[in-house]
């Protein structure tokens, strides 16, 4: 059935060519398969006309047929063949609202991770494009890209234990972490527009300097109030060389009544607590690190990302060339289902940091870790944008965690094993680049 439906496209398809005078031969399609599958076909009947697209263990192989019946055997494909006028639209979002929205007139061919893949004609495109927001973005599929890695782990060959690094990630401390993180919630709300919001930011503020770091507050605006982004800093000890990093993450939360009930606990309690543990784990090391190491708490995300935006603002170019690297964690504490995983997320020109930390995380964290080179919607995009290096940490499950922005977001749901281990590789990640990177003494 599927080839005589195949054949008939493929007449329609050049005799549409014929009269548009195309050069096209064929009814174009688009082929959902398993990644490794997709290689392999493509390797091995690739005509140089198609594109691929990589989304972790799915490929969608578009802009022509390379569909044979051996390949198709080994490998389960589903195909589409493309309507006059559809085009392939990406959707990248962490808002479940979105992740469950139907989208009328158009045909889901992929969805997972935070990604849906939709063949749409003009009308169903506008409509698709209409839901873009500071949180959610629609392109173009991208051709010939991997916009998500497959997800590897570490195993018995690769986890260290006993040299410099496990040594400073062994000494993270999890019950003070859990009990800070308990401490955020106990504010009941962290919506950045009313007054425990800045209590929370002053509480933060005696931790850190409690700890011994230079602490002070950078206020910015956001429509018609205002808010203050949290800063620590250690000086490093050869900042000339070894320049600046960063360990971000947003404080405030908001819910469905956020003036009054936000928990926030996993977004996100969980990251802000967790720069709070990587400054801790800094100062109980007694190391003194070769770069300077800020660690921010920014207000104001759920809103548009105003805190890291007016942050990034702020930054004189020779810090935005200083700053080697920026660590983002937000929504680092749900994991429903086993086994436990993990995303990060950047753009394409720093895969260089990508490969290091997913060394890191093979050595020194237990879970998968995939990498989305779609970035959005969190406080590492306004570096990003600034071509600053810089990665977001952040649980694999969020496009399925029903407490997003809920008031049911609270500490029971919280996986700590899952912040242990993210926090692990964010810490051999700082040891890595800011308390002795290569060359330092
Ligand atoms: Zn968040």
């Amino acid at each position: 059935m599927k080839f005589f439906a195949r054949s008939g496209f493929a007449k329609l398809g050049m005799a549409v060519a014929f009269m548009t005078g195309g050069a096209v031969f064929a009814g174009d399609w688009v082929q959902v398969l398993p990644a490794k599958s997709g290689y392999e076909l493509i390797k091995k009947s690739g005509t140089g006309r198609e594109k691929y697209t990589q989304f972790g263990e799915t490929m969608i192989i578009h802009g022509g047929e390379i569909f044979n019946d051996a390949a198709n055997k080994s490998a389960p494909t589903d195909s589409y063949p493309v309507r006059p006028g559809e085009k392939l639209v990406m959707v990248t979002s962490k808002d479940p609202a979105i992740l469950d929205a139907t989208f009328p007139g158009a045909r889901e061919v992929f969805k997972g991770n935070g990604f849906i893949v939709l063949l749409a004609g003009e009308t169903a495109a506008m409509n698709i494009n209409a839901k873009s927001s500071d949180f959610t973005r629609v392109d173009p599929v991208p051709g010939n890209t991997v916009v998500l890695t497959a997800p590897v782990r570490g195993d018995k060959d690769t986890f260290k234990t006993d040299d410099e690094i496990a040594g400073f990630v062994n000494k993270l401390d999890m019950k003070t972490f859990m009990s800070d993180l308990n401490d955020l919630v106990n504010f009941k709300t962290r919506y950045t527009y009313v007054a425990p919001a800045q209590q929370s930011v002053d509480h933060c503020q005696k931790i850190l300097e409690g700890m011994g770091y230079k602490v002070w507050q950078s206020q910015f605006s956001m429509g018609g109030s205002s808010a203050n982004n949290l800063i620590a800093e250690i000086k490093g000890t050869d900042e000339e060389k070894h320049g600046q990093i960063m360990v971000v993450g947003h404080l405030d939360s908001t819910s469905r009544q956020p003036k009054t009930n936000a928990p926030g606990a996993d977004d996100n309690g969980s990251g802000a607590a967790g720069v709070i543990a990587l400054a801790r784990l800094l100062k109980e090391s007694g190391l003194k690190p070769a770069a300077t190491i800020r660690f921010v708490l920014f207000m104001g995300e759920e809103q548009g990302l105003y805190g890291s935006k007016a942050y990034v603002k702020t930054m004189s170019g020779d810090e935005k060339a200083k700053t080697r690297a920026v660590f983002n964690l937000d929504m680092i504490g749900f994991d429903a289902v086993a086994p436990l995983s993990v995303m990060i997320e950047t753009s394409s020109f720093n895969k260089p940091m990508v490969e290091k930390m997913t060394e890191l995380a093979k050595s020194y964290a237990d879970f998968s870790i995939q990498t989305s080179y779609n970035p959005y919607g969190s406080d590492h995009a306004p570096f990003l944008n600034q071509k600053v290096p810089a990665v977001l940490t952040i649980q694999s499950e969020f496009d399925n965690n029903p407490n997003y922005h809920q008031v049911t977001d609270t500490m029971e749901i919280i996986n700590e094993d899952l912040c242990r281990n993210i926090l692990r590789m964010n810490a051999a990640a700082m040891f890595v680049y800011g308390v002795k990177p290569e060359g330092s003494r």
